[in-house]
């Protein structure tokens, strides 16, 4: 009998001074710990330590589902300043930024496309398969999402998502990806409409705002799909985005929705976000996801580490990134990009050594208008506030 690989060599705990006592958050769950069971140096005491695996908090995770990223088309119909695709800002100063090399994925990368992820699901001893349609914008091929989800389907036990700006999803292709197995679609706002419309716009320059509420409104009455909607905060959005946080709670229905809120960071593209990672902010962020939350948005708990298993294991064991054209890449930040190829589906993966310095992992590349502690201090502190908030709520 074949046995699920677990998951090794990647923290997987984390121990968060609270204002009375300590978080401690396992890959099973989370306990509140008092001030005497961790250590002056920061942690768990052995005694209580037995405690947290004797009540299963410490299991490492068993994996058992392989993480396809495809992207459908490099192409996107809007101009975002600061998409990580971006090649440069628009030099007219307009909103059709220079974008990485087209590519539109077809039926005859498809094909062996699957081919290479159902050996790789054999491979690494995986049964299930978590697919997740990426552009530019996937919707511009809506057909080859579509064909995507219909024969991944067949590989096992299937769960997919997609990432999407929102505004082509038009009925048909709502109803037709729902048929298909799409449960979850990623939509992303940039505060409210006056600063999303300035930011999220078409690349000529149209407003999207209106055109997503819409799209995703009707999708809800008519399909079975979720929303993961993700607030991107900058220092021009963030004033905002409680009025924003109001709109969504009237317009959609909260319970099909989850929420995440995002800083902004720089991808190289000369998109800078002054906004820093203060207390204050902090304390802001931490009460948009307790309002949400008490709007009826679902909000992810806080967790020991956010690990991309995809790029975080470097032969690509857990899941691949393909281009549209066939080309794999560990990461979709790194997707489309020259330089960063790290094999392909016809031939595999490169060697390790051709590979050195190509495998990047998720927001590598990004830069931050402050330090890599005072980011950690920052997410701290939202943690343990909205952590403290669900306890006191019952809800933990
Ligand atoms: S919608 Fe997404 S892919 Fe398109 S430009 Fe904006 S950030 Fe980039």
């Amino acid at each position: 009998m074949s046995t699920a690989p677990a998951l090794d060599g990647i923290r997987t705990e984390r121990l968060i001074k609270a204002s009375s006592g300590w978080w401690f958050l396992g890959p099973q769950g989370s306990a509140r710990l008092r001030d005497h069971q961790v250590t002056p140096e920061g942690t768990v005491r052995p005694e209580t330590r037995r405690y947290l695996v004797d009540a299963g908090l410490c299991e490492p995770p068993v994996l058992r589902t392989y993480a396809l990223t495809v992207l459908t088309s490099t192409d996107c119909n809007l101009g975002c300043a600061y998409c990580f695709q971006n090649t440069a800002q628009d030099p007219t100063g307009g909103s059709r930024p220079p974008r990485i090399e087209r590519a539109r994925l077809d039926s005859d990368t498809i094909g062996p496309m699957l081919d290479f992820v159902s050996q790789r699901m054999a491979e690494s001893n995986l049964e299930r398969l978590s697919v997740l349609l990426f552009g530019g914008e996937p919707l511009l091929n809506p057909r080859a999402c579509v064909e995507v989800l219909n024969r991944a389907s067949e590989l096992g036990e299937m769960s997919a998502r997609m990432v999407s700006n929102g505004t082509l999803l038009t009925r048909t292709i709502a109803h037709q990806l729902a048929d298909a197995g799409l449960s979850t679609v990623q939509i992303t706002f940039d505060g409210d409409q006056t600063e999303h419309d300035t930011i999220r716009v078409t690349r000529s320059g149209r407003a999207t705002f209106e055109t997503i509420i819409a799209n995703m409104v009707r999708a809800t009455e008519e399909t079975s799909l979720r929303w993961q909607i993700r607030v991107n905060v900058s220092h021009h959005n963030h004033e905002r985005t409680d009025a924003l946080l109001e709109r969504l709670a009237a317009e959609l229905d909260p319970s099909r929705c989850s929420i995440h809120f995002a800083i902004v960071g720089d991808a190289g593209v000369g998109y800078g976000n002054d906004l820093l990672h203060t207390d204050t902010l902090a304390d802001k962020m931490a009460d948009w996801q307790i309002r949400a939350l008490e709007h009826g948005f679902a909000v992810g708990r806080p967790r020991a580490a956010e690990v991309c298993l995809t790029c975080t294991v470097p032969d690509g064991r857990y899941g691949a990134v393909v281009n549209a054209d066939g080309v794999l890449y560990s990461c979709w930040e790194s997707a489309g990009k020259p330089g960063w190829e790290v094999g392909t589906i016809r031939n595999g993966y490169l060697s390790a050594e051709e590979t050195t310095g190509r495998w990047v992992t998720c927001h590598d590349g990004y830069q931050h208008a402050d330090s890599a502690a005072a980011r950690t201090a920052f997410h701290d502190r939202v943690d343990v506030t909205f952590l403290d908030h669900l306890h006191a709520s019952g809800r933990l």
